[in-house]
């Protein structure tokens, strides 16, 4: 049976921000693939955490601490089930995703790698999927090697799969394309990595806000998001790992809460997931991103996915329409996620989302922090629209009418 579709206009409704003006016009924000904007029941949990809640978790014996200790953790508890992680003291609160791609880049690699072992990533990948390797190749003299992708955006498997060797210790790749919108087989990829003997990190910040993600499913040793993608707060990510891989690493902070016994001649360390939170977590954040967690859950993430298929395809087939664009990725909306990227034959893209901001639609200019695809694309940036459960069709049509606006103006100069 068919899903009831998203109405974005009474989605609208929950998040403050969208009632507002920018320039005196009704915002069209179009930047979600950067951040998501965040709904009344988020912003209030956090409010609602400070004013009834706050204390340090873990810590105290008092009445406070357990029941923020006790709201932390049901995150960590929900947190699983969300993402079907087996085990919930494989889910690690970090920063963001960049944070939790670090984690295992410091915790896991710079420990095991050595020189003439190959991280494989591929030609498609945010910046915080490519930097931390550089630095760990750097360190241990392994190299980074990249799978290219084809025509269509899609990853060359041919390419990916030969590059699989004896030496790929690690294969880390994106499920969603950041840029292209392209959805990767990211259990495919996985399995054909692990049967190369490689230990597989998922970057999951563009597909975990968007479709029903199953951990288990994918079979992956780590998945790295950000709650600040999928409705939460900004500064806390997740890292959700196997158990197992998670016990034998060492931790790459070190500080209070992720000891077991500090003595003068050294420390031991706690258990999973503690091990791997250092310091006084994000703990208000944490809270409120279980807010979001329950807000997508209410949607349900099937409608979420649906309605960016549908968002897609309707703002591929107007942005087609307007002739002149070149539109970066995979042809079909089924086949990607709600980012579009694209270049105007005159206009720079900068100049567009310039020109397009004065009509109160804010959409993204420049590399998307992917250079290295930008210059596989041969180009030095691109305009990006991505969406999520509040954009309409409304506002695809603004979008477009305002690239129609701006061409008038630019193209006559
Ligand atoms: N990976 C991808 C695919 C992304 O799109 C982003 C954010 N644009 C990141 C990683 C990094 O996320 P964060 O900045 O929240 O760490």
């Amino acid at each position: 049976m068919k899903n009831t579709p998203i109405e974005p206009e009474s989605i609208r409704r929950d998040f403050p921000i969208l009632g507002k003006n920018i320039r005196g016009k009704r915002l069209v924000y179009l930047d979600n693939a950067a951040t998501t904007q965040k709904p009344s029941a988020v912003i209030l949990a956090e409010k609602d955490f400070y004013e009834n809640t706050n204390a340090n978790i873990h810590r105290g014996i008092h009445s406070l601490s357990e029941r923020a200790t006790e709201a932390y953790e049901g995150v960590r508890t929900k947190t699983a089930a969300f993402l079907n992680v087996p085990d919930r003291r494989s889910v690690i609160f970090t920063r963001n995703a960049t944070e939790s791609i670090n984690l295992v880049a410091l915790s896991w690699a710079r420990r095991h790698l050595e020189p003439g072992d190959e991280i494989l990533l591929t030609m498609m990948e945010h910046h915080s999927n490519e930097v931390p390797w550089f630095m760990i190749a750097k360190e241990t003299g392994a190299r980074v090697v990249f799978a290219g992708i084809l025509p269509d955006g899609t990853i060359d498997m041919t390419d990916f799969m030969s590059k699989l060797k004896p030496r790929t210790r690690l294969a880390s790749f994106t499920h969603v394309s950041n840029v292209l919108g392209t959805i990767n087989p990211v259990q495919e990829m996985t399995a054909a990595a692990h049967k190369a003997g490689a230990v597989v990190l998922v970057d999951g910040a563009q597909s975990v806000p968007y479709m029903p993600v199953d951990f288990t499913e994918i079979g992956a040793d780590f998945l790295a998001f950000s709650a600040h993608k999928m409705l939460g707060p900004t500064g806390i990510g997740i890292l959700c790992a196997k158990p197992g891989l998670l016990e034998k690493m060492e931790p790459f902070l070190g500080g209070g809460d992720m000891i077991r016994e500090v003595r003068t001649d050294g420390a031991t360390w706690a258990d999973i997931p503690n091990k791997f939170e250092a310091g006084t977590p994000n703990i208000a954040g944490a809270v409120a991103f279980g807010s979001a967690i329950d807000y997508l859950s209410e949607v349900g993430m099937d409608r979420v996915r649906e309605h960016e298929i549908s968002i897609t395809e309707y703002a591929l087939d107007r942005l087609q329409s307007l002739g002149n664009l070149t539109i970066y990725g995979p042809a079909k909306a089924p086949d990607r996620g709600g980012v579009i990227s694209f270049n105007d034959s005159v206009i720079h893209p900068h100049d567009l989302a310039q020109f397009l901001d004065s009509n109160g639609v804010a959409i993204r200019a420049g590399h998307h922090c992917a250079q290295p695809l930008h210059r596989f694309l041969n180009i030095p940036a691109s305009a990006r629209a991505s969406f999520h459960i509040y954009t309409g069709r409304d506002d695809i049509d603004i979008l477009t009418a305002s690239i129609t606006e701006a061409r008038r103006y630019f193209h006559a100069r």
